[in-house]
């Protein structure tokens, strides 16, 4: 993809001739840190209590795993959606420059957050035959010139070593959901994604990419067409939730 191209070959000269600096507050870094210390401590980090499903966290003590009310209510495709931080602050930050400002350099310090939370214990002892990409449809596409689940998988799947497989497909154009609530989100998005063709998931143990959860009806939605595939499990990564 050129439009990728161009501005990791800019910011690469850039990088000989300029000191490498935190990408939020400009302080210098290492070369190989995209955040400085202090920017790094402010990210709001998800520690536990959290619902074992769809890891909101709760304020205060509560003992043992435990479901929140959103998850008992509902249906969820997917077994557990994991995010090691909350989408706010400089994370909310870097991933708004990331999405919506072309900022593509941004797209490793958000895959390091992805990495975090493969270290939870719901992800970290499983075994995974594929990591997908939730996909965006091709107007989005067109739109925005990249998929960030897609960019941010690649790079996950590459460190854990799992292949990458951009099984599905975003088949309906649906309007904005910020109007919905969590119900009539579910039922905005019914049909609105398929498994591509020739691809079979049939029994396999499978690993959903995205940027952020927000309310997780986009995860869950794709986890349900993987799992009516035959996928065995669907587990959800992403790098913050709301
Ligand atoms: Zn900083
Ligand atoms: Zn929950």
């Amino acid at each position: 993809m050129r439009s990728v191209a161009l501005p990791e070959i800019v910011s690469a000269a850039a990088s000989l001739l300029y000191p490498p600096t935190c990408v939020v507050c400009s302080a210098n870094v290492a070369r190989t840190e995209y955040l400085c210390a202090d920017c790094q401590r402010r990210a709001p980090r998800i520690v536990p209590p959290f619902c074992s499903k769809c890891s909101e966290p709760f304020p205060g003590a509560i003992d043992g795993a435990f479901t929140c009310a959103n998850c008992a209510n509902r249906t969820l495709g997917f077994d557990a959606a994991v995010s090691a931080y909350r989408s706010r602050g400089v994370v909310r930050f870097i991933v708004l420059q990331f999405k919506y400002n072309r900022q593509l350099q941004l797209r490793h310090p958000i895959a390091e957050w992805l990495e975090e939370a493969m270290n939870d214990p719901r992800l970290r002892p499983r075994y995974f035959d594929l990591v997908v990409p939730v996909p965006l449809h091709p107007a989005r596409l067109r739109e925005r010139g990249f998929n960030q689940a897609e960019l941010l998988a690649k790079i996950l799947a590459q460190k854990i070593n799992v292949p990458l497989n951009s099984a599905l497909e975003r088949i309906r154009y649906t309007t904005t959901q910020t109007a919905f609530d969590r119900v009539e989100r579910m039922e905005n998005l019914r049909g609105a994604f398929r498994l591509r063709k020739k691809i079979g998931v049939r029994g396999l143990h499978v690993l959903l990419v995205d940027d952020i959860l927000t309310t997780g009806s986009t995860l869950s939605e794709c986890a349900r067409v993987l799992r009516e595939a035959g996928a065995q499990s669907v587990y959800a990564v992403t790098a913050a939730r709301a």
